[in-house]
């Protein structure tokens, strides 16, 4: 019988094997994954500094362990090349593996500035493993650290870098931070809590240059200003991997276009997690992922199932100012009313009596659980 083959051990892979193995104990599941296999949680590395964790403390269980406790035949440090889904097989650098059904949860990429300077190659960016014990390394004896990217990322890094002693500067271009996911008044209580422990913020503008200055950086900034930083963090987001899907001819848009039963265009061929577009959304967070990675576990077990998904809140990691978010749905009818107070901003998004989505800071996030409950309806 040919395997089930995973390309990814991320949470999308991992929770997939975990799914399906709930459901089938013995068809043959063999996971590729370009990096060292370890199962860490990826939304710790936003918040590992103030939780004193370094990076190899983040992995829970390592390759083998994962292989063992799935069945699965694991094979690390190994990148597929091609996939050719007439004969079905991919391709590694030295090998061809034929699968019965093939799942790319490849994840997505960090969208790089188009930055001038002779710092620029230098900025880093961190989404997985590697590079956080990379950025972890260098923080070790400096101090300053800017970070492009006001969003819920960068938001998330700020505090744990000042958190834990740096001094950081956050620069980008929206007028507050969590702009594509809060209202104003919302984005105004997370600046202001994030300035109460020192963090800088250049706001309304961009960085146009990054440039070395003896071991340091110098960033020139669009309104005329600068920046000074020893090391220099870029989180201006994500995105979904498509590189291998579309050399394989598989439709792709935003993500790896697939439908409610996680199938994309091509038979026997399904995609899952930051790097697929599910009935026209990428959703690249850890519910979302869970969701689909159920379904697709029972699809691959020959059960009826479809993506359904609940009501998925994010929680901002940002301790100096909690946040809650369900944005509205992308062209949802409606407007936000705000009420601000001086420990929390509730704010919720309504088309006339219904709740479309919320926002919540402070002592607000509270009335989470209510939300949701009138979401669910
Ligand atoms: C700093 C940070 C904080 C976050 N915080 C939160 C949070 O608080 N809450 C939340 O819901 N979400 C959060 N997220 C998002 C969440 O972590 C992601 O949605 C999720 O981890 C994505 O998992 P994935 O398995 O789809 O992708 P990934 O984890 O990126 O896994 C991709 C896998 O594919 C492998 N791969 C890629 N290409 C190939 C190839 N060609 N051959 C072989 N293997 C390949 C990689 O090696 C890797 O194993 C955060 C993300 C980041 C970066």
């Amino acid at each position: 019988m040919q395997p089930i083959v995973i390309i990814g051990t991320g949470l999308a892979g991992y929770t997939l094997a975990r799914e399906f193995r709930k459901l089938d104990s013995t068809t043959p599941l063999v996971m590729i994954t370009a990096d060292d296999g370890g199962f860490y949680s990826k939304p710790m590395l936003s918040n590992a500094l103030l939780r004193n964790k370094a990076p190899a403390q983040l992995v829970s269980a390592d390759a083998e362990k994962m292989a063992a406790e799935n069945n699965a035949v694991i094979k690390t440090r190994t990148r597929v090349e091609a996939i050719d889904t007439v004969a079905h097989t991919v391709t590694t650098g030295d090998e061809t593996i034929s699968y019965s059904r093939l799942v790319l949860a490849v994840g997505a990429r960090p969208i790089r500035l188009p930055l001038e300077g002779d710092g620029a190659d230098d900025v880093l960016t961190v989404n997985n493993l590697d590079d956080y014990a990379q950025f972890h390394a260098l923080l070790q004896g400096t101090k300053r650290v800017a970070v492009i990217g006001p969003g819920l990322i960068g938001c998330e890094f700020a505090n744990d870098l000042a958190g834990a002693g740096h001094k950081v500067s956050i620069i980008g271009p929206d007028p507050h931070p969590l702009g594509r996911l809060l209202p104003g008044e919302a984005g105004a209580a997370v600046r202001d809590a994030l300035s109460s422990i020192g963090i800088q913020w250049h706001l309304g503008t961009v960085v146009s240059r990054v440039e070395r200055n003896g071991g340091a950086y110098r960033l020139l900034l669009a309104d005329g200003s600068e920046v000074n930083a020893d090391v220099v963090l870029s989180a201006i987001g994500l995105q979904a991997d498509t590189r291998l899907a579309q050399q394989a001819g598989l439709a792709s848009n935003r993500g790896i276009v697939v439908d409610a039963q996680l199938r994309a265009s091509v038979p026997d061929v399904h995609a899952l997690g930051d790097c697929a577009e599910v009935n026209g959304m990428v959703l690249p967070f850890v519910l979302p992922l869970m969701e689909q990675a159920r379904t697709l576990a029972a699809v691959l077990a020959g059960r009826e199932a479809a993506v359904n998904y609940p009501p998925m809140p994010v929680a901002v990691k940002t301790p100096a100012c909690p946040v809650v978010v369900l944005p509205p749905a992308p062209g949802c009818n409606g407007d936000w009313q705000v009420v601000v107070q001086e420990d929390g901003v509730q704010a919720e998004f309504r088309d006339g009596d219904q709740l479309r989505g919320f926002a919540l800071t402070g002592a607000a996030t509270a009335a989470k659980q209510a939300l949701v409950k009138q979401l669910a309806v």
